[in-house]
């Protein structure tokens, strides 16, 4: 008797723990580590949140979720249709490369009003430019192909990394840097439509934003030239500026950064991998 009733009581532990290991929602394909970008597929007419986010749905039920750099190792997916679900997402946690430097003279640079004005007025042309929404499936069926380097050259600055000045921490850079001479043609690493085209911005110099649809845009800093408007239409490939120093910059190089809404992604996660010998596009 004893021992039929353990086996009962096994037999129903077993029906929970299945039960429990809920079917997910939705089956995403992609990269699920911070900075990385997932892909789903649903019914169209789908409503889908993602860490409290809305997010917008192709006529065709497929969407697109970005990673941002510090996001937790879990995330919550909600769908909702007939039968509302959720399912927890797991998020591969990276180590950044951290520089600590110590006894730094403080610098204590108090920037102009006029200067403090500009960098204002420069941060609200950029934050209007990533708030146009702009919903082209074919746009993100594109970027979902496979995106290209916007140009080839030693990579000297990676997404994610930051510096530690006297314990102090600077924000981290989203970027991936290619150095490369000024005048270098940088070309679109996917088919976008211009939102910013900015010669001389304070800090990031030649600024272009190209908007991939659905909330993914990339970012060109630095650039010597920039040679597009707003308003148009880049085909993967197309020369859109020129490599430069321009802003904060050190030397010329190229940052290319990538946001999904307010997330920054890690361009490099998108790309193959940098080929080393040959330094022409
Ligand atoms: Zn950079």
């Amino acid at each position: 008797m004893v021992l039929v009733r353990q086996g009962f009581i096994a037999a129903i532990g077993a029906l929970l723990s299945v039960g429990s290991v809920a079917e997910p929602c939705v089956t995403l394909t992609g990269d699920a580590r911070q900075g990385g970008l997932l892909w789903g597929q649903v019914d169209p007419a789908t409503e889908v949140r993602f860490h409290g986010r809305d997010v917008p749905v192709t006529p065709d039920g497929s969407f697109l979720l970005g990673i941002g750099r510090d996001a937790p190792s879990q995330l919550t997916l909600e769908v909702v249709k007939d039968s509302p679900c959720q399912q927890s997402v797991t998020i591969g946690q990276r180590d950044y490369k951290i520089q600590r430097i110590e006894g730094v003279p403080q610098r204590t640079v108090t920037p102009p009003q006029e200067q403090l004005d500009r960098i204002a007025r420069e941060r609200v042309l950029v934050r209007d430019a990533k708030a146009v929404r702009l919903e082209r499936p074919d746009l993100l069926s594109a970027v979902r192909a496979g995106m290209r380097w916007p140009l080839l050259g030693p990579i000297t600055g990676v997404y994610g990394s930051q510096r530690v000045y006297n314990g102090t921490p600077r924000s981290p850079h989203y970027g991936v840097d290619v150095a490369a001479p000024t005048g270098q043609p940088v070309r679109a690493p996917a088919p976008g439509i211009v939102t910013l085209a900015e010669p001389d911005l304070f800090y990031s110099g030649g600024t272009i934003i190209l908007d991939h649809g659905y909330g993914l845009s990339s970012s060109f800093l630095h650039l010597s030239q920039v040679s597009v408007a707003v308003g148009q239409e880049i085909a993967v490939g197309d020369v859109i500026g020129a490599v430069g120093a321009t802003g904060r910059a050190t030397g010329p190089h190229l940052d290319w950064r990538m946001s999904w809404f307010d997330q920054r992604i890690d361009p490099q996660l998108l790309v193959p991998s940098m080929p080393s010998i040959d330094k022409s596009p």
